[in-house]
Parts: C-alpha cells; sequence; structure tokens
C-alpha cells in the first residue's frame, strides 16, 4: 500500500475493515474498472519482470519475487471485490446487483489471466526446481507451509489447462467451454422441467393432511398464477416440483395416489419421459413443448470430462477431482464408502420394516406394498407418534443472546479464548449488525485482542441473501512493516429478527447451523499461519474443509453444552429433559436410510467419473441401476431419472466430489469422539483436548496436509466409528 492509501476512494484502499457506506454501486461502476486496470498493468509488469529473470542464467529465482507479489496482487482484488461482493449478499438493491453484475466478467477474466499465465507457471516451476535441488537450509529451499502453497498454485494451474500447449491446449479450452455451457443448459433443463410441471387442486379432500402452512403456500401459488381468490382454507392449491411444496406434501398428504403421481414427476424431470419432462404438461399451462433431456447432455458431460482428464494426465475425471483433495485415492473413498453402507444397509432395511409395520397398524392398504411415494408419509407418521417433536415450541428456549453466551463460553472452555461484543467499534452494513472482538485467554486471563467478526443474524427477506454463511473480512497476514493483520470473519445467519420485547428466539436447526457457521469461522480466526495463502481455511482441502464446522455442531447435542444455555427467555426455566431426549431421538430417526441415500449418490458420482466411457457397454443409468442393488432398500421405479437432475455433479461443482459430505463428517464426528473417550465431564482433559483441538485443526489451516493435521489431533488416521455410532447404525 502506498502512504497515501487513506485518500483513496474506499473500494481502492485494499486493507483494514470495509467503511460500507463508501461502497455505493456508483462507486463500484467507477472504481472496480480503475481497480481493474491497475492489476493488469502490474500483472504485465510482474510478468515481464519474471520472464527477464527466467531467460538470465543468474542468481535463483526468490519466493519474495514471485508468490509474494502474486499474493498481494489477488489480495487487492479480494478486499475489494470481496466488501463488493459481501454487501450484494447482504445489502442488495438492484441498482447494487446491477452494478456487481457488470463488473463480474472483468473481476473473472483477470483470474483467468493471472491463472494460465505462462510466465508465472514458469516462475513457479524455476522455485519448485530450485527448491528440489537444495539441501535444507540452504538458498531456494521451502519450508513445509511453502511447499504446501507452491504445490498448490502449480496444480490449480496445471488443471486450467497451463502446461498444455498446440493442439491440445486449444481441444481443452475448447472442451472447458463446452463443459461449462453444458453445466449451464443441463441447470436450466431441471429448473425447466421443475418449473414447467403443476397440479391444481381444487377438492378439499385433495389436501387432506397437509398442515395449514402448507396449504397457505400451495394457495399463495395458485394466486400467483391467476387463481386471486384462492386461500388455505378453500383452495384452489397449486402443487409443484419445487422442494419447499413437493417435500412436505410427500410427507403429510393423505392421497397416496396423489403422492405417486407427484413423485413420478418428480423422479422423471428432464429425461424425455414422464409427465415433467414437457414444459406445460401435467396442468394447465401452455400446450407441450419440445421434451426436456438431460440424457445426451449426461453422456456429453462424462466423455468430455474423460477426454479432459487424459489431456491432463489423469486416467479419469475422478484423478483429477482427486488431486486437490484430501482423500489420497479413489479405493480410500470406496472403503470408507463401504464400511457405511454396510452398517447403514441393515438398518435402512429395518428402517423400512418399521414403516410397514406403523402402516399395518393403521390398516393402510399399502402396507405390504410400500412404494417410495409411502417413504416419507409414514416415516412423519412414526416420528409423531415415537416423539413429537414441535420445534416450532422450542424456540423460547433459544433466545439469541443467550445462544451466544453458551457458544462463547464453550469456545472460552474448550479454546481459552474470550469474545467480547465491541459494537460500534467497527464500521457496519446494517444496525442489526454486531462486532465482537476475540481476546487470548479466557476469563479474568483475557490478553491481546488476536481476530474479531461481525454477526449479521436475521433476515431481511428482499435485500439479504437466504442460507447461512462464514466469509473471509481480512485474513491473517504481516503488513510490510511486520506488524500483523488480525483476521476478520463474517457470520451470515438467517433467523427471524426481535419483535418488539422479545428476543429473536431460535429453532434448534437455527442454532446447529450458527454453531456450524462459527467453526468455519474459528478456524478462520484462531489461525497461527502467518502466510495469507495457507492460513485460515485457505489451501485446505475441500473435502476436510467441513471438519471445524460439523465438529461444532456436535456441541450442540452435548447435555452439559445445550442445557447450560437452553432456558425459556422470560420463565429462565431450562429445557425439560424430554425434550432433550426427543433432540437426541430426531438425530438419528431414519439415520440408515438417510446415510445408505448419501452413499448412493456418492458411488454413483465417483463410478460415473472413474469407470463410464461411451464404449463400457452400459449407459450411466445402466451403471446406476446396477449399484442401486447394494445401495438402496426400495429400487428405483422404472422412471426414475434421478441422474437427470443430479445437478450437484453436472451443474455444480461436486463431479467426483459428492463423497466430500460423508467424508468431512467421518472427521468431524472422530474428531468430537475424542472428547467423548476422555469423558465429556471430565473438565481439566475437555479442556485439554480442546487446546489440542485449537493448535492442530484450528490453528494450522491449510499449512500441512489435512491428514497429518488430523494425526496430531487424534493420534492416529481417522476412522469412521464415530460417525456411524452418532448416525444410530450401531446396537449400544
Ligand atoms: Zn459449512
Amino acid at each position: 500500500m502506498s502512504p497515501s492509501a487513506a485518500a483513496l476512494p474506499e473500494i481502492l484502499r485494499g486493507e483494514g475493515l470495509p467503511a460500507f457506506e463508501a461502497i455505493t454501486p456508483d462507486a463500484v461502476s467507477a472504481h472496480i474498472p480503475v481497480l481493474i486496470a491497475e492489476l493488469e498493468a502490474e500483472l504485465t509488469a510482474l510478468e515481464q519482470q519474471l520472464e527477464a529473470q527466467l531467460a538470465a542464467a543468474g542468481p535463483l529465482l526468490s519466493w519474495s519475487a514471485v508468490l509474494d507479489p502474486l499474493q498481494r496482487l489477488g489480495e487487492r482484488l479480494r478486499w475489494s471485490w470481496g466488501a463488493v461482493s459481501h454487501l450484494n449478499g447482504v445489502c442488495n438493491s438492484p441498482e447494487l446487483r446491477q452494478a456487481h453484475a457488470g463488473q463480474q466478467a472483468a473481476v473473472v477474466s483477470f483470474g483467468n489471466r493471472a491463472g494460465q499465465s505462462q510466465v508465472i507457471y514458469r516462475a513457479l516451476q524455476r522455485l519448485e526446481q530450485q527448491h528440489a535441488a537444495a539441501a535444507p537450509g540452504a538458498a531456494g529451499h521451502l519450508d513445509g507451509t511453502q511447499q504446501r502453497i507452491l504445490a498448490a498454485e502449480l496444480r490449480d494451474m496445471q488443471l486450467r489447462g497451463v502446461g498444455l500447449s498446440g493442439a491440445q491446449q486449444e481441444a481443452f479450452n475448447a472442451a472447458s467451454q463446452e463443459l461449462a455451457e453444458l453445466s449451464t443448459r443441463f441447470g436450466n433443463q431441471v429448473l425447466d422441467a421443475t418449473n414447467g410441471w403443476t397440479l391444481l387442486l381444487r377438492e378439499p379432500a385433495e389436501v387432506e393432511g397437509l398442515p395449514e402452512s402448507l396449504r397457505g403456500q400451495l394457495a399463495q401459488a395458485a394466486r400467483a398464477a391467476g387463481d386471486t381468490d384462492a386461500t388455505a382454507e378453500a383452495g384452489p392449491w397449486l402443487l409443484g416440483l419445487d422442494m419447499p411444496r413437493y417435500a412436505p406434501f410427500l410427507k403429510y398428504s393423505r392421497r397416496r395416489d396423489l403422492r405417486e403421481r407427484v413423485y413420478r414427476a418428480h423422479v422423471s424431470r428432464a429425461s424425455g419421459q414422464g409427465e415433467a419432462s414437457c414444459v406445460g404438461a401435467g396442468g394447465d399451462g401452455p400446450a407441450p413443448a419440445e421434451p426436456l433431456n438431460n440424457w445426451p447432455l449426461i453422456e456429453r458431460i462424462l466423455t468430455l470430462r474423460g477426454e479432459q482428464a487424459q489431456r491432463l494426465g489423469y486416467a479419469t475425471w475422478a484423478d483429477v477431482s482427486l488431486a486437490a483433495k484430501m482423500a489420497d485415492s479413489q479405493s480410500a473413498v470406496e472403503q470408507l464408502l463401504e464400511e457405511l453402507r454396510a452398517a447403514a444397509l441393515p438398518v435402512a432395511r429395518q428402517e423400512l420394516d418399521a414403516l410397514r409395520a406403523i402402516a399395518r397398524r393403521h390398516e393402510a392398504p399399502e402396507a405390504d406394498d410400500l412404494q417410495p411415494w409411502d417413504v416419507s408419509f409414514w416415516a412423519e407418521q412414526l416420528r409423531q407418534e415415537s416423539f413429537d417433536l414441535d420445534s416450532e415450541a422450542l424456540r423460547p428456549y433459544f433466545p439469541l443472546p443467550r445462544v451466544l453466551d453458551g457458544l462463547f463460553a464453550l469456545c472460552g472452555r474448550l479454546f481459552g479464548i474470550t469474545i467480547e461484543p465491541a459494537d460500534g467499534e467497527a464500521p457496519v452494513w446494517h444496525p442489526d449488525v454486531r462486532f465482537f472482538r476475540i481476546r487470548e485467554g479466557a476469563g479474568s486471563a483475557a490478553g491481546e485482542p488476536i481476530a474479531a467478526f461481525y454477526l449479521d443474524p436475521y433476515s431481511r427477506p428482499g435485500s439479504k441473501r437466504g442460507g447461512a454463511w462464514m466469509d473471509e473480512c481480512l485474513v491473517r497476514s504481516r503488513r510490510p512493516d511486520g506488524t500483523p493483520v488480525l483476521p476478520v470473519a463474517y457470520l451470515i445467519c438467517n433467523q427471524s429478527p426481535p419483535v418488539g420485547d422479545t428476543p429473536s428466539l431460535m429453532t434448534f436447526e437455527e442454532v446447529e447451523t450458527l454453531f456450524h457457521e462459527f467453526g468455519h469461522g474459528l478456524q478462520h480466526m484462531l489461525t497461527t499461519v502467518e502466510r495469507p495463502q495457507a492460513a485460515g481455511i485457505n489451501n485446505v482441502e475441500w473435502d476436510a474443509v467441513e471438519l471445524p464446522s460439523q465438529f461444532m455442531e456436535n456441541w450442540c447435542y452435548d447435555r452439559a453444552t445445550l442445557l447450560g444455555m437452553a432456558r425459556h427467555w422470560q420463565s429462565g426455566e431450562p429445557l425439560p429433559e424430554s425434550e432433550f431426549s426427543k433432540l437426541q431421538a430426531a438425530r438419528t430417526f431414519m439415520g440408515g436410510s438417510a446415510t445408505l441415500r448419501q452413499v448412493h449418490f456418492s458411488l454413483v458420482d465417483l463410478r460415473l467419473h472413474s469407470q463410464w466411457h461411451p464404449g463400457c457397454g452400459q449407459s450411466p443409468e445402466q451403471l446406476r441401476r446396477a449399484l442401486a442393488e447394494g445401495t438402496t432398500v426400495l429400487a428405483p421405479i422404472d422412471e426414475d431419472a434421478f441422474l437427470c437432475s443430479f445437478g450437484h455433479i453436472f451443474a455444480g461443482g461436486y463431479a467426483a466430489g459428492y463423497y466430500s459430505y460423508k467424508w468431512a463428517e467421518v472427521l468431524s464426528a472422530d474428531a468430537f469422539s475424542a472428547f467423548e473417550e476422555v469423558g465429556l465431564e471430565n473438565e481439566s482433559q475437555i479442556r485439554d483436548t480442546g487446546r489440542r483441538f485449537r493448535d492442530t485443526v484450528l490453528s494450522l489451516g491449510g499449512s500441512l496436509d489435512p491428514k497429518a493435521v488430523f494425526e496430531a489431533f487424534r493420534g492416529r488416521q481417522p476412522s469412521s466409528e464415530a460417525l456411524i455410532r452418532h448416525s444410530g447404525l450401531v446396537a449400544v
């Protein structure tokens, strides 16, 4: 940063806590192009400098001549564009959205240019060669963190095709372009097929069993579609295939014929067959158009990915995916999936039997012929009979201020830190946003500040994106003068705001979400890595990054933690023991089926990206159906074309990576089991184990191989035993 940084427009300042009110749509449109132009010029200058250094057979190329300037370029873009994107997510307006969209292409294209620079690639290769030739301590030798950063940079550039040349590179770029278009088309066709099917229900008998809220939602959909008089009580009600309508309909509808109809439509979306494959079919919409068919796209995507993998020097796309992950090999992933499958299958069978049994008790005709469209319904009946957990009724026990107290106390106890309010010490983007500081040391021993975070807890429909997330505001690093930059996190949730004197009352799921995001935040904030490329969540392998977040969720089921914080906001009464038991039971309810479902998706994804190729003698669907024999308890029905709507792997970033959900859960459950082993009531041991978790998982970030980080904490490699136990898949 130049000494005149303070005089720069806010968006170009590049350091410190952003002054959000200065980042206006006009400022975005005016200053981001300036920033990009500056960065382009600096990148060109860096490339020229490196070109000259590479050509001269002179002294060694230094880390500070390559990686440091590259990091500074990237950080300036991240700081500025990060602040804009952050506001776009939490303070959206048509003007800001337009300003953001107007600059996005330039930002992406700068990233592509830097990521595909031949000169930079050669400079990185030179650093690698120098390191290989240097003895430890000698010039050119890199420390472990530097080696990890360099390896990741090289790998990412290689996966962008930078190592290719001539016809190979042209073919690679053309295939990348086509793959991007195919993914977009795949996703759009799923969306069109989902939106293209509706069913208007006019008779009260057709909505039997549906809760008031769902009937209201269906009536609202009917009003939006033109039935302006529709009401929750009198209808008509418009059913659709989107999750908010589809999932609860299957769960509550007493009309088996309608459940079957909506189920068949849902599983055949975008497959060129069935009701849901033609836009406008099945309802009162326009006449059927072209059938939406994702099958040809699936084969083309898989074929292209296979070819791309070979151009990059890998055997299959699964190998490309795993090159950047914690899992070493397909066989390591398959072994884990097999352990989970073997544990889940018998339990899933028992769960299905239990559903048949309850259907029989209710004298339902389907008891002896249970079909996929009956599962959700009978599971909900069984849940209500076994433990009727009313999540709304628990809200008064989880007022946000108490939950925060509980969360902060837990962090103090486990990690030896103090979290204190620091409202007013940082500019915020909305009056509801809070600012907190983290100090080293717990309680009266609280010392130096080590990090800070913003908490934006409440939903603001219309201007704030849904869901919850953690994002980086400032990353831990050192300024050129040696002074430290402390990490700062954005923690964003979407829970109901306070009303009058009533604080924000949270559902248990919202409490879990807060703990989850806080886990990501802890890894970002408690990092001790000084190189920003590997500090916090940076450079942590994708299948390991959910370890701290899911680890924190486990504490929501810890008796002392939960009962310590769950108190009625008016009476101060603790959460009744019976409700705690229901929360425990709900955690593992239908756990075998849920695990098996994830195993099925993971295995199909992995095998499609490793075994399938155009001449392999079977279609992707045949491959999936063969796998279904061991990974489902109710075989897919004939119309079931789940692959045609498997957007995670064909329209999103999960190709040969869907297993990551389960992989990370194994890590987080196993990490939590270290605390169970020493005894959750054994205060001094819990404290020691917590400190060890902080000093390894939370502290080392991406500076070390995640297997080594895990082993440093756990003393051994991860085991699936704890996840299997927590999922209720073993008899206790
Ligand atoms: Zn997460």
